[in-house]
């Protein structure tokens, strides 16, 4: 099942939303980039690498930064902590950590580890929620028509909005705008 599928129209309108709404809060329009740094700020986050929580044992930090398998997580609410791997593309990051504040706008609650296998215990409901909200952020369906309205291709809405091609795709799908 995809996730428009999957996310009920009112919810799917809902993140178009609240990706206004930052991007108000911050003086940016829908044709805008927004930038995850910026945002982060917006958000009173700070933005970690393994290495610099000081908490984690080194063995622990050593296995996270010689892996890809994982992306980013909120890690402490109060002050709000996001470990990102730092491994990722600039716009693997942009899209990782616009994850998490899709988690964190949507009030989701934060993710437990399993003390057994060491894995966090998420809830996949949660994970289309802050996907598509992370998605919205990064390229409203305002901005995108936009995009299209000035021709540009999709390799040129990615750039411009500072993600991934696959990012671009996922979101002409899920918004119905089609890019020529
Ligand atoms: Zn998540």
């Amino acid at each position: 099942m995809t996730l428009t599928e999957k996310l009920p129209t009112e919810f799917r309108q809902r993140c178009e939303g609240i990706a206004t709404e930052q991007r108000s809060l911050l003086n940016l329009r829908a044709f805008e980039p927004l930038p995850a740094d910026l945002l982060a700020a917006q958000l009173n986050a700070i933005i970690l690498t393994p290495e610099q929580i000081s908490t984690l044992d080194p063995s622990v930090v050593a296995v996270l930064l010689d892996s890809d398998q994982w992306s980013a997580g909120i890690i402490n609410q109060s002050p709000l902590w996001i470990v990102n791997n730092p491994r990722h593309t600039p716009a693997r990051r942009e899209s990782n950590l616009m994850h998490e504040f899709g988690h964190l706008l949507l009030r989701h609650k934060i993710v437990r580890f399993d003390p057994n296998t060491g894995l966090p215990l998420r809830r996949q409901s949660d994970e289309d929620e802050a996907t598509y909200l992370g998605g919205c952020l990064q390229i409203p369906r305002r901005g995108l028509l936009w995009a299209v309205q000035r021709q540009m291709t999709l390799t040129e809405i990615a750039v411009h909005f500072n993600t991934s091609e696959e990012m671009v795709q996922f979101r002409s799908n899920v918004t119905a705008v089609n890019i020529r």
